[in-house]
């Protein structure tokens, strides 16, 4: 099928037409020189830039049309898997634009930045006490470095006891980031299998537990959805072996005022912001992943850490333990006045609101799916469900499909194929944020393009066509972007 090229999709340069311009100036009336004067040759084109040609209007109308092409969680159902892409609430705008803040200078002598760094301290503690941590950095700029940093505090911690231990240990449903920063500081990384319900697998890691093993790396609730009904007695075997144990905390969403990770024996978790403290993401960042610990992991926090002596709020970097500075300046501070302002928005209850409602949410999901889609693991499940696509994929429609086909009917796609345990993986994320009604549009979707599934399974494998673009490869697609337009002979 010929998909007809919408205006929007033409470049700014293919409305060019010679002489058109978006200005109207009027003649300059002080003496200028000519800038052939001014430069060497070498350094003067030899012919004139090739720049659009076009009115203001067409400028305006050229961006106003590419701006509505941003698909976000403000224009539709983003049910992202892993992601927690909930509602970001416009009032933490309002609170990360205050000048006291947004003006600040990061060099800005301590006295003069006492608001700011209160706020940094007090969502300090106060993220501490949803996670059940006695410390917190909020340094980290994305959850993946603030695995980096935790894994990197295990190592001094084990370093300063003289303990020399070179592996973690990580389960195979884990996001690829564990794997990654673990391996950035230094260690070996250690695959501990899953048992067939996608829980840890016992045995398996009691297999893995040595003296050469520094940490457990988990996520809880899993990545398949599921809470892990064994964690504290996974917790309590690897303390038993001097193993630190670390809780990605990417699912966060699932168990705020349920239950803390310190609680359940971790010493190391990090926080994302971004997901869980409804700092918009999206796009690559700007992020915060700040990193909570036990107190004997204390000592070596990044530094400087805001510290408060009487009334007064300092920055602490005479830490002789530290594992040094993480990040630019104090962190992406914005995101941490969001972050700050949405935690006192909510309050105690209603942080728990937040896990309870995205819990309901995802069971509701996952109920209305499960006759027409296989589980990727038994339910009830938390805050995100996972649904494989294997009866779909034997008509000719695999998971990447079903999300292609989505992009058509108004919906973002939820994760695909991740996590990788499970055979053609669909993940979804409902979070709290949305409504009945949309949660209900979006599964009448999903059994829709099931339907079709079973008589035209064409038209999700020619899926998208509301697009911009159709299919692209993906890997050329992020490896190989073609960014450059050259003129048309
Ligand atoms: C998002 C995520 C991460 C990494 O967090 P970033 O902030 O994207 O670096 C790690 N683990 C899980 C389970 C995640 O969902």
């Amino acid at each position: 099928m010929m998909v007809k090229r919408a205006a929007y999709d033409r470049l700014i340069f293919e409305l060019s037409s010679p002489g058109r311009i978006a200005h109207s100036l009027p003649e300059c009336d002080v003496p200028t020189s000519d800038p052939r004067e001014l430069l060497p040759d070498k350094q003067l084109r030899s012919s004139p830039a090739e720049l659009p040609e076009v009115s203001e209007l067409d400028v305006v109308r050229h961006y106003t049309r590419l701006s509505q092409l941003n698909y976000g969680v403000d224009t539709h159902f983003y049910p992202l898997g892993s992601c927690t892409m909930k509602y970001n609430p416009k009032l933490n705008e309002d609170t990360a634009r205050l000048a006291g803040f947004a003006r600040l200078h990061p060099l800005v002598p301590e006295a003069a930045a006492q608001g700011a760094l209160q706020l940094m301290h007090e969502l300090g503690a106060m993220l501490g006490e949803i996670a059940g941590m006695d410390a917190v950095s909020l340094q980290p700029a994305a959850g993946a470095q603030g695995e980096l940093a935790g894994v990197l505090m295990i190592r001094a911690y084990h370093a300063s006891r003289g303990e020399r231990r070179t592996k973690v240990l990580i389960p195979d449903s884990a996001h690829g980031t564990n794997p990654a920063s673990t391996a950035i500081a230094g260690y070996e990384v250690v695959e501990v299998k899953s048992d067939a319900d996608g829980g840890v697998d016992l045995l398996d890691l009691e297999r893995h537990l040595a003296d050469d093993v520094a940490a457990f790396m988990i996520t809880v609730p899993n990545t398949l959805g599921n809470f892990e009904p064994r964690i504290m007695e996974i917790t309590a075997l690897c303390r038993s072996k001097g193993v630190q144990v670390y809780m990605d905390g990417a699912n966060l969403n699932a168990i705020l005022g349920i239950t803390r990770p310190g609680d359940l024996g971790f010493d190391v978790c990090h926080f994302n912001l971004h997901k869980t403290f409804t700092t918009p993401h999206g796009g690559g960042g700007p992020g915060a992943g700040p990193v909570g610990v036990k107190a004997h992991l204390e000592p070596f926090l990044p530094v400087p850490v805001v510290t408060k002596k009487g009334e007064r709020y300092t920055l602490d970097w005479k830490r002789r333990a530290s594992i040094g500075k993480l990040q630019a300046f104090w962190g992406n501070f914005a995101m941490l006045v969001r972050a700050y302002t949405y935690i006192k928005t909510m309050g105690a209850d209603g942080l728990r609101r937040v896990s309870e409602d995205a819990v309901l949410n995802a069971n509701y999901v996952m109920k209305r799916l499960e006759r027409d889609y296989d589980l990727g693991a038994p339910g009830p499940c938390m805050h995100e469900c996972v649904l494989s696509a294997r009866r779909q994929k034997k008509l000719g429609v695999n998971a990447m499909d079903v999300a292609k086909r989505l992009l058509d009917l108004g919906f973002y796609a939820p994760s695909t194929y991740f996590p990788m345990i499970v055979e053609e993986a669909l993940m979804i994320e409902p979070t709290e944020t949305e409504s009945k009604e949309t949660l209900d549009a979006f599964c009448d979707a999903m059994i829709q393009i099931a339907r079709e599934a079973e008589t035209e399974s064409k038209i999700a494998a020619d899926a998208p066509i509301t697009t911009p673009v159709r299919r692209l490869d993906q890997t050329k697609a992020a490896r190989e972007p073609d960014l450059r337009w050259r003129p048309r002979d």
